[in-house]
């Protein structure tokens, strides 16, 4: 009998306690935005690729960064639900419990130097990125990437990850509703203001020298 291998994608346990970005982002928001909602673009995502096996065995970066190769019939599918899924997976690691090492305060290490160069303060680049996010129409993300030597910061629509631009994501913050709704409401100004406190500015740097190349 010919064997039948599922290369189902995964969602990864939340590196973290759910309230450890408490007050900043709570409990009840991380587990259901973890476990209901990115479980959910897993489901999703594998469903799409039910019938493509040798889709399903890529790394789903790979997928959202050759879209072209996805047949039309399940590209939509896989550009909001790869998105969903790649997009969150890194959200959960730019973020980190408060008060540890490296999470929150004053960027540090290389990307320091690079936001001081390109936005001239880490102020200026922190308000450049939220007015950009919360300009976002409806649902999507803001984002930082590395394009011709200088960081830029934009925003997507929906699950749009930039690798489908040939971008590599060096950070991002979600402004779906989900992200924040149980909390702040309607203001998407005052989660994006206080979301800098639990940014974890070791992964952002290892994100950055990867942009780099
Ligand atoms: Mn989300």
């Amino acid at each position: 009998m010919e064997e039948i291998f599922t290369m189902a994608y995964e969602l990864a346990p939340l590196p973290y306690d759910y309230a450890a970005l408490e007050p900043f982002i709570d409990a009840e928001t991380m587990k259901v935005h973890h476990d209901k909602h990115h479980q959910t673009y897993v489901n999703n995502l594998n469903a799409a690729l039910a019938g493509h096996p040798e889709l399903a065995a890529k790394p789903v970066d790979d997928l959202l960064r050759d879209l072209a190769k996805v047949p039309e019939e399940i590209r939509t599918a896989v550009r909001n639900n790869g998105g969903g899924h790649a997009n969150h997976s890194i959200f959960w690691r730019l973020i980190g419990p408060v008060g540890s090492d490296g999470i929150g305060g004053s960027p540090t290490g290389p990307i320091a130097a690079q936001i001081t160069a390109d936005f001239g303060s880490y102020e200026a680049f922190k308000k450049t990125f939220n007015e950009t996010a919360a300009k976002q129409f409806g649902s999507g993300w803001g984002w930082l990437v590395f394009q011709a030597g200088k960081l830029k910061v934009l925003s997507t629509p929906n699950q749009e990850s930039p690798l489908s631009h040939g971008l590599y994501p060096i950070l991002l913050n979600d402004v779906w509703e989900h992200a924040y709704y149980l909390k702040y409401q309607n203001r998407r100004a005052d989660y994006l203001a206080a979301w800098w406190n639990v940014i974890n500015w070791h992964e952002v740097n290892k994100r950055f020298v990867i942009a780099k190349g």
